[in-house]
C-alpha cells in the first residue's frame, strides 16, 4: 500500500520503522527482507518509477530509538505500540514490554498510560 500510495503520488522513498530487536518474533523485520523487497518494489512499478525502501532503524536497539526520538523531541504521548487497538496499553504484550523496557534503559519514563507497568530487571 505504501509503495502504490509513493508511486500515485511521486515519492522516492518509502520508510518503515522496523527494528533489529524484533527478528525473533517477526522475521520480516530482518534486513534480508529489506533487501529482498526492493526488487518486488523495482518490477512491481513502472519503469520510470525508482522508489526506495528505507529502514533506517533496522540495526537499531529499541533503546537507541527512544533515545534518538528524545533528541527530536518525538510527542511519545501519541504514539502507540500496544496490540490493543485502545487505551490503557496493556503493558505485558511483547510491544509493550520492549517498549517499556527500552524507556526504562533510556531513564526516562514513558508517557502513555498503562493498565500495568512492569519493570524489567537490567540483563
Ligand atoms: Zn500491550
Amino acid at each position: 500500500m505504501a509503495v502504490s500510495y509513493a508511486e500515485a503520488n511521486d515519492c522516492t522513498a518509502v520508510y518503515i520503522g522496523a527494528h533489529s530487536e524484533d527478528y525473533s518474533g517477526y522475521p520480516d523485520c530482518r534486513p534480508e527482507f529489506f533487501e529482498a523487497f526492493q526488487p518486488v518494489i523495482d518490477v512491481g512499478t513502472r519503469p520510470e518509477t525508482e522508489i526506495d525502501l528505507r529502514a533506517p532503524f533496522v540495526d537499531a536497539s529499541k533503546t537507541e530509538i527512544v533515545e534518538r526520538g528524545l533528541d527530536l523531541g518525538v510527542p511519545y504521548d501519541d504514539t502507540w505500540s500496544c496490540y490493543r487497538n485502545e487505551p490503557p496499553a496493556c503493558g505485558t504484550c511483547d510491544a509493550c514490554a520492549f517498549r517499556l523496557q527500552a524507556f526504562q534503559r533510556a531513564g526516562v519514563e514513558d508517557p502513555i498510560e498503562y493498565e500495568r507497568r512492569p519493570t524489567y530487571a537490567e540483563e
